[in-house]
């Protein structure tokens, strides 16, 4: 009751309301390894999204503990880049064993926080779980290069290098997934991190900081500080931060990326999508259908691998109202209960422009097949709900295929042939993610090669690679060279040192000082 009055406007003035507040948790800084109160006087309300209460507070932290932060990571450096390697990986083993034992309270969090059903909570968890499984082989994966006699008595080697302090900016959408995209993987290849996570869910982060304080990580290595742009600003532009991960929206992300590498920053940034899935006549129905609804409304569509647009060809466009059956069929709730196939949107705000996308593609001549705008969840009746949205005869110029909607809505298109199909594909400005339904594989392997995408799936929906593989989201998507996680991971958080090396065996053929290029042969 107290957190009602709190909302209520005629109270958020004076003793009673500074009474209140008070009660509500805030979220600390974590630096140098201790979770610590902000001192700031400007602070985030974070409500659940699916009553829209207030979980938490969540500070914008100041420049001193920014600064603290930095400093921490700075001289953590020192030891930590010299730590061995095995380690590193026993740390990394300790760690992913406390993901996997805590697993459900991340996700309980992540559900409080960001809205999403428990069970795909567990996903996001389980999806950044696997990045950290695949740290524990960093001795495999940091090995450099050696070739033995490229000149008599000299050899040449590389080493992969930490960079040294390197940081992390992170989107609503998978709390837990994408910080541990980022500093399982710097840590492991000896560099320390300072995360900013979204201001919006950070919960998720300050556990996995927790547990990383519990699996060994020593003070340093990891830090983690809060806000908004000050923050991002901050990390853009302070010296001693040597890279910037960072996944998000477009705007941030093309700010970030300029401001961070104008600074001579390393910078790697995946940001929005619009992910088409290619329906041919030839497809299984069955599966193409029960995956397109998950993929398109699964997270309530806030997903940057969502299937957001299916491009329908030929006779697969019979199979729409069928489609849109099957989406009705799915249960909107809260994320924690148990019957829940979708969740809220992340806020009103988010709610709000996913309905004028919606309206706006109505305006323009799409057909509302299935209209989720108007939904009312019982017991809930506060939360950011849309229920699935279906519409037809969507055509690339609407705003509502310009634009990345991130919400439970389904743009259909219809063509009719698969030619035309990639020419939309490869028309869209984004590059993330794709999908084709089909049973030939020809038609399979030519989409998969004229489709410029960064990510293909045939027959799965959502195809975000495993971390053997990277994550590479290409073209409007993605700006930088090196991708996340995997191999490329390795390559972004090191830098590759060669040595070439001659130990004479014998002083034969010594003749004074050659002041031309050393030619080896
Ligand atoms: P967002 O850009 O609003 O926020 C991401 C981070 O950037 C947050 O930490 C936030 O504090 C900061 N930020 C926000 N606006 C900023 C600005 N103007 N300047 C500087 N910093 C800013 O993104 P979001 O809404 O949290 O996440 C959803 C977006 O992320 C979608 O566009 C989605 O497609 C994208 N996303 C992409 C991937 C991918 O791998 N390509 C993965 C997940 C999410």
């Amino acid at each position: 009751s107290c957190l009602r009055i709190l909302l209520s406007k005629q109270v958020l003035t004076g003793r009673g309301f500074a009474r209140c507040y008070a009660t509500v948790p805030t979220t600390k800084n974590f630096i140098n390894g201790e979770f610590v109160e902000s001192k700031t006087t400007k602070w985030i309300d974070l409500p659940n999204p699916a009553t829209n209460e207030l979980v938490t507070r969540v500070p914008e932290s100041t420049r001193d503990e920014m600064e603290a932060a930095v400093a921490s990571a700075q001289d953590a450096f020192r030891s930590w880049s010299q730590t061995t390697v095995l380690t590193r990986q026993q740390i990394m083993f300790k760690f992913q064993q406390l993901i996997k034992d805590n697993l459900k309270m991340i996700a309980a969090n992540i559900t409080q926080e960001q809205g999403k059903t428990l069970i795909d909570a567990e996903g996001d968890v389980m999806r950044g779980l696997q990045v950290v499984e695949h740290c524990c082989s960093i001795p495999s994966l940091q090995l450099g290069e050696t070739l033995q006699g490229i000149s008599k008595d000299m050899d040449t080697m590389t080493f992969k290098l930490p960079l040294g302090v390197v940081a992390g900016i992170t989107p609503f959408n998978f709390p837990a997934m994408i910080p541990l995209w980022m500093f399982p993987m710097a840590a492991v290849c000896g560099n320390t991190s300072i995360i900013k996570p979204s201001e919006r869910d950070p919960g998720a982060t300050m556990i996995l900081a927790q547990l990383a304080k519990d699996a060994g990580f020593p003070d340093g290595v990891l830090n983690i500080i809060h806000g908004k742009h000050d923050s991002v600003n901050f990390i853009c532009d302070h010296p001693d931060i040597k890279a910037i991960s960072f996944v998000g929206s477009d705007q941030a992300g093309q700010y970030i990326y300029e401001r961070g590498s104008k600074n001579g920053k390393r910078v790697q940034s995946n940001m929005g999508a619009k992910n088409h899935g290619v329906i041919m006549p030839d497809a299984n129905k069955e599966s193409t259908l029960t995956q397109l609804v998950g993929a398109a409304f699964g997270a309530a569509g806030q997903r940057c691998m969502a299937l957001s647009t299916a491009v329908f060809v030929g006779e697969a466009k019979n199979w729409i109202p069928e489609l849109v059956e099957r989406a009705k069929k799915l249960k909107v709730n809260a994320g924690h209960e148990p019957d829940a196939d979708l969740g809220p949107l992340i806020s009103p705000e988010s709610k709000k422009r996913v309905l004028s996308l919606v309206q706006s593609g109505v305006e323009e001549g799409a057909e509302l097949l299935l209209d989720g705008r108007d939904i009312k969840v019982q017991g809930y009746e506060k939360g950011n709900f849309v229920g699935p949205t279906i519409l037809n005869k969507v055509k690339p110029n609407m705003q509502c295929y310009t634009e990345e909607i991130f919400g439970p809505v389904l743009c259909s298109l219809e063509v009719d042939t698969l030619d035309e199909a990639i020419s939309i594909v490869n028309a869209n400005p984004y590059g993330n993610g794709t999908a084709i339904f089909t049973t030939n594989g020809a038609t399979a392997r030519k989409y998969t090669m004229e489709s410029d995408v960064g990510q293909v799936g045939v027959n799965v929906p959502i195809p975000v690679p495993l971390p053997m593989f990277s994550f590479t989201g290409s073209r409007g998507s993605f700006r930088g060279d090196t991708n996340f996680y995997g191999k490329q991971g390795v390559q972004f958080y090191t830098q590759v040192k060669t040595v070439t090396q001659l130990w004479k065996s014998d002083d034969a053929g010594v003749k004074g000082s050659a002041t031309n290029m050393p030619v080896q042969r």
